[in-house]
């Protein structure tokens, strides 16, 4: 693919944007600091340093999507290796004067008076930033099935995101290990690019007799007993092997991973949902003023980087319109 070129970087910002400083003499004091550059963190640094605020990128690049070799669905961008498209955004936001981008961990975010202060460190250099408004675009923790060759598999024949790899998978013989009370509805949407599904639940007891009675009515195959691992080589996955030793050949499939929001460096509490994903308005403000968040560290998805780029612009112009102050809300200026 060819290289986007970079944008021309801009003249210096605004008065009302406050300059990046610092220098190691004390912290950068910046408008936002963006915590996170995936798709939906790199998108709200975009936009926001567009609007002149001055931004703090910071991010431990450890991407949930690196287990893959081709990402899917982004327009104009389908098919692209995940870290080109990680590459291609952030060499848009550093071409901003307004942008500073530092690879840290982030394991401190906390209220300073009417500012945010946060702390991240990265082999041995440290981060010290003041904010005003601080975006958390942290994606999510993946908690897998206990399946020794799993990981192995997962991302190339095994994946997680049925919009992003099911249409690849279409019409194969599938497996779909599910452990979580979700299990009928994501086998149903399974099969509709494939008539030769077995979902394994894993001795788990998460269906009952009216989803089986579900799965069964949809040509869905269940097997419910204990799953040993998965099967293959260097080629692929071959098959699913129980613990009773039964072998079912399966050249690929789904598996339902538990989600986890991991924000123990936040020291404030925005609210969550039963899943422990925060909450956030439709501007991705959480419960917390001045604290954002995006991606999906939120509800509801789908899991997909358009969604993250697209809620990321969202947030950028909410972050925006919040700092400028006395404005309409975005909410009600977009209806
Ligand atoms: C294997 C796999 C394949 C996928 N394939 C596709 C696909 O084909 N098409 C598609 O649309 N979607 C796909 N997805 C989903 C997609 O990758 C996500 O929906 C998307 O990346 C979410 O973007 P995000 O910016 O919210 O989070 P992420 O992309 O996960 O980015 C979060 C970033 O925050 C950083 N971070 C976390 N904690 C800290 C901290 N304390 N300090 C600093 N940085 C931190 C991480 O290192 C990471 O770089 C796939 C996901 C997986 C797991």
């Amino acid at each position: 693919m060819d290289a986007t070129p970079l944008p021309t970087p801009h003249t210096p910002p605004a008065p009302a944007a406050e300059q990046v400083s610092g220098h190691g003499t004390g912290p950068l004091t910046v408008d936002v600091v963006v915590i996170g550059a995936g798709p939906a963190g790199l998108s709200a640094a975009l936009n926001l340093v567009r609007a002149k605020r001055t931004v703090l990128l910071v991010d431990a690049n450890r991407p949930r999507n690196a287990a893959t070799l081709r990402s899917h669905g982004f327009l104009t961008r389908d098919g692209i290796s995940p870290l080109e498209l990680r590459k291609l955004g952030r060499d848009e936001v550093e071409g901003y004067d307004e942008a500073t981008v530092v690879q840290a961990v982030v394991d401190r975010v906390a209220p300073d008076g009417d500012r945010w202060s946060v702390h991240a460190a990265w082999r041995g250099t440290e981060v010290e930033a003041s904010a005003r408004a601080v975006v958390v675009a942290t994606g999510l923790r993946e908690e897998f099935p206990a399946l020794p060759m799993l990981r192995a598999f997962y991302g190339t024949s095994v994946h997680s995101c049925v919009e992003c790899d099911a249409y690849d998978k279409a019409g194969e013989p599938l497996a779909f290990i599910c452990e979580t009370d979700d299990v009928v509805d994501r086998a149903l949407l399974i099969a509709s690019w494939t008539d030769d599904l077995v979902v394994y639940t894993n001795d788990s007891g998460v269906l009952d007799d009216a989803g089986r009675a579900r799965l069964a009515s949809a040509g869905v195959r269940v097997d419910e007993r204990a799953v040993a691992d998965l099967e293959g080589d260097r080629s692929g996955m071959t098959g699913v092997r129980l613990a009773d030793g039964h072998v079912e050949p399966r050249t690929g499939g789904f598996v339902r991973p538990r989600w986890h929001a991991d924000l123990d460096w936040l020291h404030v509490e925005p609210a969550r949902d039963a899943e422990g994903l925060v909450e956030v308005d439709r501007c991705g403000r959480t419960s917390v003023p001045g604290v954002y968040a995006v991606g999906d560290v939120t509800p509801p998805g789908p899991e997909q980087l358009i969604v993250a780029a697209g809620h990321g612009a969202v947030t950028a112009a909410a972050v925006h319109r919040d700092l400028v102050g006395g404005l309409t809300d975005l909410r009600d200026a977009v209806q």
